[in-house]
């Protein structure tokens, strides 16, 4: 790639793409140049195993061609983090979050996509994924219970990178459609939007990008600052769950769920790996109020197989191994994956004599495979997608008995 070739087709097709401006676009989204994917007129992507030079980044601005890039590198590093929204007319959420996640030192940019929205968190220097999700975890535990109370409650995010990339150098992390493309399917370039939610209108596509490199980037300290605070909330737990407190136990997956993509029967979990998830779910989730008796009876006389044969049927679950797999609710893995393998269920429920039902899913392209198993409650509260308080007057309107007795109602497996 040299400068006069770009110069050449920057003249010709009579835009603004000046060399100093792609270098800066290359350098503010690329966490790595091989591979790259190509979005397909069916909006698939396929992974070309070749660099990914300014002349393909300016095409992709062009409307030319539409790239997606890794979304850590092989190291497993990177320069911006991107919470995906599927859900349709979540923007008002989308805007919210960024206003508080700007507060907590993490300014975003939010772009509209096909479904939802995207808020892309571009860091002032490359970080570990490790440390970037630990800080957007911390970040989204502060940010939620704020969502609830202006009314605003967030629906299910896709991280990427997602945990499964976070720290595991050489793995191909998840693919990313930059801004400012084209999108194959819809033929739609959807908008860069400001801090209210407006499209960010300019004159050129030159223009527009000056306009994202402009916004603010994170700083490594807020970074750090807020995945120590991340920390030291887990080593706040009891003695008993000491050995949760490490960083590592926070991403490391038992070893029956640390496969991805999902396999179709995952060994059975050891029994110790299986109790140390289900525990650290009732603390980490404890801050939505596990001090409620009807949180506590619907996770230990709910299953979340009835949940979703209720609630959610298309689940289709099936036992696996020792416990059971079916089509994840809160994420697409019916769809292909971006080296066009066709999709495989990944939402994985199971039974553990001590601990009770637990689930998660096992697909790194979903929210709801971060952080610690969950139990029932949960289940209930994501598929009515509502805030935590309603779900318990929902859930004490539908089971009477959960309020009938404290003593009842507190399940022996939390004793
Ligand atoms: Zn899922």
């Amino acid at each position: 790639m040299t400068t006069s070739i770009l110069d050449a087709l920057g003249a010709s097709s009579g835009d603004d793409l000046t060399p100093m401006l792609l270098a800066a676009w290359q350098k503010l989204i690329v966490n790595r140049s091989q591979p790259y994917a190509v979005q397909q007129k069916d909006g698939s992507y396929r992974w070309v195993e070749e660099q990914c030079t300014r002349d393909l980044l300016a095409a992709h601005l062009r409307g030319e061609i539409t790239l997606a890039l890794a979304s850590a590198d092989a190291q497993g590093g990177c320069k911006w983090v991107c919470l995906d929204a599927d859900t349709p007319d979540t923007l008002p959420q989308l805007v919210a979050l960024r206003g508080v996640l700007m507060k907590l030192g993490m300014p975003g940019v939010l772009e509209a996509s096909r479904r939802g929205g995207h808020l892309w968190l571009f860091f002032a220097q490359p970080v570990s994924a490790r440390e970037a999700l630990l800080a957007v975890v911390q970040a989204l535990a502060l940010a939620r219970p704020r969502l609830e109370e202006w009314g605003l409650p967030l629906s299910p995010l896709e991280v990427y990178p997602s945990t499964g990339a976070a720290g595991t150098a050489g793995t191909l992390a998840h693919a990313m459609r930059l801004p400012l493309g084209v999108h194959r399917l819809t033929g739609e370039r959807y908008p860069l939007l400001s801090a209210t939610g407006k499209p960010i209108q300019r004159p050129s596509i030159g223009l527009q990008l000056r306009w994202l490199l402009r916004q603010p980037r994170i700083r490594l300290q807020a970074v750090q600052a807020l995945g120590q605070k991340r920390l030291q909330t887990l080593s706040a737990l009891p003695p008993q769950h000491a050995r949760l407190t490490s960083p590592a136990s926070l991403w490391t997956p038992p070893a029956a769920l640390a496969v991805a993509p999902a396999p179709v029967t995952p060994a059975p979990a050891s029994p110790a790996t299986v109790a140390d998830d289900s525990s650290s779910a009732a603390l980490a989730e404890g801050m939505i109020g596990t001090h409620s008796p009807v949180i506590r009876w619907v996770d230990a006389h709910i299953s979340p197989l009835d949940l979703l044969a209720e609630y959610f049927p298309d689940s289709e679950m099936k036992q696996a191994g020792r416990g059971y797999l079916g089509w994840c609710p809160f994420h697409d893995d019916r769809a292909p994956d971006d080296r066009g393998r066709p999709g495989r269920p990944s939402f994985y429920v199971v039974w553990d004599r001590r601990y009770g039902w637990s689930w998660r899913c096992l697909s790194t392209n979903c929210m709801q495979s971060l952080g610690p198993m969950r139990h029932a409650f949960r289940l209930f509260q994501l598929l009515h997608e509502v805030s935590p308080s309603a779900a318990i007057r929902l859930a004490a309107a539908r089971w009477p008995l959960a309020t009938a007795s404290p003593e009842n109602a507190v399940p022996t497996e939390t004793r």
